[in-house]
């Protein structure tokens, strides 16, 4: 079976030992040198003033709200086609997700339909650069600055993806990454970080991730917590740090070679091959998703549905009122995702490409 994602094979080549031992000999294992080098040298690659390392992307969605006001029913503007990590930062504080409906090609927010969700006055709002595309964030933090709405941007993604010379996440007031092992940037194990230019916004996070400690014992703000990147993760994230545009370059050239051999199928295709994706998830729609899914399955090729059931209609939350979200709703239900990962053999780039081939081949479509 070709998989969806190697560990092994995205991380060969690379000394984690040397990285584990440089703790180990150390003796320190929480906020030591490894976590501020590496928010040093994550914040440089960014382009920001600042990274405060997490335990994961989900607890920097929720503290990077937090730290702009959100508090119990205010209303926080997000999509909701990608995976319900917005959506559960904003339940842990209380308030309410705003769907906005998504761009056709991009998938990503649609700055229009962000638009009507302004009136329902949001007192944030989460972009996520889905895929590894970045979104049309210029557009959107254009409209919210204009109305006084706070932008956070969801880089899970989309580490290393850049327009115009800026990366993802040096664009909006606040911006969150995770580092769970499958992410472009991925640790071997869990983590996050928030990253900005606000020197408040900086100190806030790094009080909310200890406790709302301004020193030692000192509770000085609320909705504190434990959520800490340890040594061990930042030193290995540390090591990998230098290779992830190398990485993002790989990944990209695979998509080419998808978006090449399956112009002209019945299939909508990634839109951008330029640094503004880093291929995160090579991602194509077909009405027939299940039957090629099955078909790539019988080939040997897995792959996989990212995601399959919209934000809104999650059961745990049911019911609650949105703007249309067609374009999402659509998505959701054509949307699957090829194997595309640094390191995937150029041989077995061929066989998911004669998979997808064979299948519109065999139905006689093409
Ligand atoms: C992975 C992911 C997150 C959450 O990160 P965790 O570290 O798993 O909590 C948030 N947003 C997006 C878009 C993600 O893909």
């Amino acid at each position: 079976m070709i998989p969806l994602f190697s560990a092994s094979i995205a991380n060969s080549g690379i000394d984690l030992q040397a990285a584990v031992a440089r703790v180990i000999d150390s003796h320190w294992y929480v906020l030591g040198k490894e976590v501020a080098e590496f928010e040093r040298e994550f914040a440089a690659h960014v382009g920001t003033r600042h990274c405060a390392s997490l335990a994961n992307g989900t607890d920097a969605l929720e503290l990077a709200l937090r730290c702009v006001g959100v508090v119990r029913g205010d209303g926080v503007a997000c999509v909701a086609n990608a995976g319900f990590y917005g959506s559960t930062a904003i339940h842990a504080i209380g308030a309410k997700p705003l769907y906005v409906d998504v761009d056709v090609s991009s998938m990503n927010m649609s700055a229009e339909a962000f638009d009507k969700v302004i009136e329902l006055r949001p007192k944030a709002v989460i972009v996520t650069h889905l895929y590894g595309q970045l979104a049309d964030i210029e557009a959107i933090l254009n409209k919210a600055q204009a109305a006084g709405i706070r932008v956070i941007e969801d880089c899970a993604q989309s580490h290393g993806a850049m327009r115009k010379g800026r990366r993802a996440g040096s664009f909006a007031d606040l911006a969150c990454f995770s580092f769970y092992p499958t992410k472009n940037l991925g640790a071997l194990g869990d983590g996050g970080a928030v990253v900005c230019n606000d020197d408040e916004f900086d100190a806030t996070v790094r009080q909310l991730r200890q406790y709302g400690w301004s020193g030692k014992y000192d509770v000085a703000i609320p909705h504190g917590r434990n959520s800490r990147l340890d040594e061990m993760q930042a030193a290995i994230l540390r090591n990998k740090l230098p290779l992830l545009d190398e990485w993002n370059s790989q990944r990209r050239s695979i998509a080419a070679r998808y978006n090449e051999a399956f112009t002209g199928l019945p299939l909508l295709l990634p839109p951008s091959l330029d640094p503004d994706f880093v291929a995160h998830l090579y991602v194509v729609r077909t009405d027939r998703r299940d039957e090629l899914r099955a078909h790539l399955k019988a080939k040997g090729v897995a792959s996989d549905v990212h995601y399959p059931i919209p934000d809104h209609l999650q059961s745990a939350y049911s019911s609650q009122p949105h703007m249309p979200l067609s374009n999402t709703e659509s998505a959701c239900r054509s949307v699957l995702t090829l194997p595309c990962f640094p390191g995937l053999a150029d041989h077995h780039v061929a066989t998911v490409i004669e998979a997808v081939r064979s299948f519109f081949d065999s139905s006689g479509i093409r």
